[in-house]
């Protein structure tokens, strides 16, 4: 009997994980001039499905070394972070799966495994182990997420427009250019305004530059491991 990967034709292009997989692009730009909606639904909100479940889904489906195997999608949701998270299934098929194609068979299983885990059960597994919490945690952020997500809370957005002043007053000229603010009740610095730029943010700018590095130059694990200024606070994401 002939496995699947001797089944599937090649594709006409070999795409290494070093390599960047494009798609799309070649008409004209689309826009909806609009900001992703503060919504838990992905139509709207588009920017999650765009930026990172459809960027996922292409490297899966684009890539030949998949075909043929058994693969393990691992994502770190929780359902203590919203309704919509506290549905999503622990262990089954990714969406990419095509397990029962006799064509281009991808097995691919999409497993949450901290999805039942509460937020104190997060920090004692990375204290258990020394690992560092990643650098916005240090500077006050709960939870993480794109910066300047449309999520934020009125202090991120104090805290945001703190540290990264340039992208922040990007985000406002869009506004003006929309003609439709990101948040329904007012712009974003009349919403910032609102907010207190969070402490840790303020006491450690060398944290917050090594933050808005594009790459993580430091050790991973540490002896002298210490819980984040931001644990158990503010916990606004996408839902
Ligand atoms: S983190 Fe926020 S801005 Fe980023 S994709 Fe998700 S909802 Fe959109």
């Amino acid at each position: 009997m002939k496995s699947c990967a001797t089944l599937c034709p090649p594709l006409p292009f070999c795409v290494r994980p070093q390599q960047l997989v494009r798609r799309g692009g070649a008409g004209p730009i689309g826009t909806r001039l609009r900001f992703p909606q503060v919504s838990a639904s992905l139509s709207t909100r588009y920017c999650s499905a765009t930026a990172k479940i459809d960027v996922a889904d292409m490297a899966l489906r684009a890539q030949d070394r998949f075909l043929g195997r058994r693969t393990l999608f691992v994502t770190g949701e929780r359902a203590e972070e919203s309704p919509n998270r506290a549905r999503y299934t622990v262990f089954g098929p990714h969406r990419t799966d095509t397990r029962a194609s006799q064509r281009r068979c991808r097995h691919v299983d999409h497993w949450r495994p901290v999805h039942a885990w509460n937020e104190a059960a997060i920090w004692a597994i990375l204290q258990r182990y020394g690992v560092i919490p990643a650098l916005p945690y240090q500077l006050g952020f709960g939870r993480l997420s794109c910066a300047l997500c449309v999520f934020m809370s009125v202090d991120q957005a104090a805290t945001l427009r703190h540290i990264m002043p340039e992208r922040f007053a990007a985000l406002a000229v869009l506004e003006q250019r929309f003609g439709c603010t990101m948040k329904r009740e007012c712009g974003l610095h009349q919403y910032a305004d609102r907010g207190r730029v969070y402490g840790a943010a303020l006491a450690r700018p060398d944290l917050v530059a090594r933050a808005l590095e594009h790459q993580w130059h430091g050790p991973i694990v540490t002896s002298r491991w210490s819980m984040p200024a931001g644990a158990f606070g503010e916990s606004v994401g996408p839902g």
